[in-house]
């Protein structure tokens, strides 16, 4: 089990450096519970003597933190009473000059004031406890401390403000009312409550249709926020590792003219126009007896098959032949640009059998460079056109949603054929125990591992 779910004890104070590790001007140390006042007091001194534990919410302090009664670094502290905190719960900051040597020093005073040190995620899990976030909110905060771009930034945000929540509630409501009305005709047959099961199974199909909207905006959010997947592919020399460097603007690729110098998937994120690239430059697909390397074009198959974009890059100084055209096959189902590659040098391809958009480069020289950026958005503004309704949903949100969905369906075929009222109910409770799951309603400790899990430790 998450070490967040089973450590959990409302009882306790906990405390983390809230800031990304690193040089930079400010590290914050966060406290959260009963005792984070009585913690603070212990080790901070303020210019103008007070008593610590009497502080008013929403004030900040100037003055010292102290070991056995020396100065260590000057500060500010915050503080936020509860219950109107991120937490719910007493909460101290206390901003220190940048740098991971005074942060973690003043965190292990902190610890040794009496505090225990947060599991990733603890602070937003108290959140969540306390009533003040909804799972959704929950999730979004992860979503911010981990978000690429601006638009995945920006639908966080938005998540996190409590919008989503609502729709996620009407939806709830909407299956609540149909298993309502399931239960009331399955226990209430005397009281002739008129049932007609088509418009029953109407309702439902509408209900289906706003929930595949959904799961529409929460793919779209994995986009946003994972970015799409942009595979490098091509014949062994034709340029992948110049060109993917060229793109990271970055030597990150050991770049040879031996054939196959790329044994690896390599991955690395570029964001265009808004939207995260996932790129991964694939080993060069060439036939080979050499296990290494057999393996290295096995895996770049399979990053093939995963991918969103395929940048196809040929040698334009050489014909395409047969494994080239083989490779055209193996793409052949994918959005392609195609990437003529060394328009630097004499041109000897055929260009007429090339799949999807073609684009003229010199990876060398950067020369085509710009229109080849320019081609790409396009293509990923097409995989991922702006939309108002992201959400983002974890996998095991996900999961859950489509099982909701599943039932939902399995209930209309009942209904169809029709089967009893009991299947049909029996069906939409299980709908109902799926989408609970998601909402946060009914207490999973799988959805809060799964979510909790994957914070960093300050959030
Ligand atoms: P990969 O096997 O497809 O990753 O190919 P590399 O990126 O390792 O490039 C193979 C060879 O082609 C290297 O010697 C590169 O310097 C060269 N090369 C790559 N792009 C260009 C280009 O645009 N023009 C020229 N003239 N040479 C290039």
């Amino acid at each position: 089990m998450n070490s967040l779910l089973k450590d959990y004890n409302s009882q306790d104070t906990i405390a983390a450096i809230a800031t990304f590790p690193g040089a930079a001007a400010l590290g914050v140390v966060k406290i959260s519970g009963k005792r984070a006042l009585a913690i603070a007091s212990k080790i901070f001194q303020p210019k103008i003597k007070k008593d610590i534990t009497q502080l008013k919410t929403f004030t900040m302090h100037y003055g010292d933190i102290v070991e056995r009664g020396q100065p260590v670094d000057e500060v500010i502290l915050s503080v936020m009473r509860a219950p109107k905190s991120y937490t719910c719960e007493d909460v101290v900051e206390i901003s220190s000059h940048g740098g991971v040597v005074m942060s973690d020093k003043i965190l292990s005073l902190v610890l040794q004031a009496g505090a225990r040190l947060a599991n990733p995620g603890e602070f937003t899990y108290r959140a969540f406890i306390n009533g003040r976030l909804s799972l959704a909110q929950a999730k979004a905060v992860g979503d911010i401390a981990e978000a690429k771009s601006q638009s995945a930034l920006q639908a966080a945000i938005k998540q996190l403000k409590g919008g989503y929540a609502s729709r996620l509630e009407q939806l709830k409501n909407s299956l609540k009312e149909l298993f309502a009305q399931s239960e009331a005709n399955l226990n209430f047959p005397e009281e002739d409550i008129v049932f007609c099961p088509k418009k029953f199974s109407r309702a439902i199909d509408v209900l289906v249709r706003n929930l595949a909207c959904l799961q529409d905006g929460a793919l779209h959010a994995r986009i946003i926020k994972e970015g799409l997947r942009c595979v490098i592919a091509g014949k062994a020399n034709a340029g992948k590792s110049t060109l993917f460097n060229c793109l990271l603007q970055e030597e990150r690729v050991i770049v040879s003219h031996i054939a196959g110098t790329t044994r690896d998937v390599v991955e690395e994120t570029i964001v265009i126009g808004g939207i995260p690239l996932k790129i991964f430059d694939t080993a060069g697909i060439i036939s080979s007896s050499d296990l290494l390397t057999r393996k290295a074009v096995a895996r770049s198959r399979d990053t093939i098959v995963a991918a969103d974009i395929i940048l196809f890059v040929v040698d334009g100084n050489k014909p395409l032949g047969q494994d080239g055209r083989e490779l055209i096959n193996m793409i052949s189902d994918k959005p392609v640009i195609t990437v003529v590659n060394k328009s630097d040098l004499k041109q000897n391809i055929k260009t007429d059998c090339l799949p999807g958009k073609v684009v003229y480069v010199s990876a060398l020289t950067g020369e085509g460079i710009k229109d080849l950026e320019k081609a790409v958005r396009a293509m990923a503004y097409k995989k991922a056109p702006a939309r108002q309704d992201i959400l983002f949903l974890s996998h095991y949100q996900m999961i859950r949603l489509n099982e909701t969905m599943m039932y939902l369906r399995e209930a209309c075929g009942f209904l169809r054929t029709g089967d009893s009222l009991d299947m049909v109910n029996a069906s939409l409770k299980s709908a109902l125990d799926s989408f609970g799951k998601l909402t946060g309603e009914i207490d999973c400790e799988e959805v809060l591992a799964d979510i909790f899990g994957k914070f960093c430790i300050g959030k």
